[in-house]
């Protein structure tokens, strides 16, 4: 596929995965390619008249799905594509470019990948995760997902029977706002001292991906280098 191309893919699918955000299944027509590394990302047009505006969206799918693709995309209140994509329903048709290259994950990058996520900042390691995971690679995977609340955690039910599942798979959640009674895991923002428990250490095979709003990644940054991380094997998909 030409990723500059825009053209329309038709949704197939679509449901409810938080109490704000929902994922889109779109259809990948058989005679056209949709290639794309996990991280990476395709563009969205609300108004295929205005090529200027578009907004980015990860796939959450893995590149071993040929035959459709999948977003998560959370609602903003102001937001016009946020919206517009909420509006769609099954069988719509919507413009996108893509995939377009992200920061992504190739087996042979590392053995130990890190993850610090926030929120929608979530998606790129979604894709990550199920392919490391379903494509039984050698890669251990430590992800800290911080969230408003409970009920805020995208794919929450699905990472923790990962755990069950997999030896090589590890997530820790902190909770900014409001925590539920017998909570054990983290409270507040993601600090210094979890991401020392919970990350792999600094190593040349040791990845770190983090994602989340601008201020985050801003503060992330800086706690991650203090703690030894070398800027070059930080990944902002
Ligand atoms: C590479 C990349 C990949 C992305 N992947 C995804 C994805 O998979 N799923 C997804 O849901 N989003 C993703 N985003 C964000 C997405 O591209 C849009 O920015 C988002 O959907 C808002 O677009 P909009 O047109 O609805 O609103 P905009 O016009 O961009 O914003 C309108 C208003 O919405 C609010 N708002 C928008 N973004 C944020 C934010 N991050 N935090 C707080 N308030 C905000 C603000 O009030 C803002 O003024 C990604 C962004 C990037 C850069």
């Amino acid at each position: 596929m030409i990723s500059e191309e825009i053209r329309q893919v038709r949704i197939i699918d679509i449901r409810p995965i938080t109490h704000d955000t929902r994922q889109f299944r779109f259809a990948i027509p058989t005679d056209r390619d949709f290639n794309f590394m996990p991280g990476d990302f395709i563009k969205v047009f609300p108004d295929p008249g205005d090529i200027l505006e578009y907004r980015p969206y990860t796939p959450t799918s893995t590149p071993d799905m040929k035959d459709h693709f999948e977003l998560i995309i959370k609602r903003y209140g102001l937001g016009p594509t946020s919206r517009f994509m909420h509006e769609r329903k099954v069988g719509d048709e919507v413009w996108v470019s893509g995939p377009h290259e992200g920061g992504h994950f190739a087996e042979g990058m590392a053995k130990q990948v890190g993850m610090l996520a926030g929120g929608t900042g979530i998606t790129p390691m979604i894709s990550i995760i199920r392919t490391i995971l379903s494509r039984g690679m050698d890669v251990s995977i430590s992800l800290i997902f911080g969230n408003k609340t409970v009920d805020d955690i995208i794919l929450k039910e699905e990472f923790d029977s990962y755990v069950e599942k997999y030896a090589n798979f590890k997530r820790y959640y902190t909770l900014s706002k409001a925590a539920p009674d017998g909570w054990t895991m983290g409270t507040g923002r993601i600090t210094q001292e979890m991401m020392r428990q919970h990350l792999p250490a600094p190593s040349d095979e040791t990845l770190i991906f983090l994602c989340g709003p601008p201020m985050m990644q801003i503060e992330l940054l800086k706690k991650l280098s203090e703690l030894g991380y070398d800027k070059r094997k930080i990944i902002i998909p």
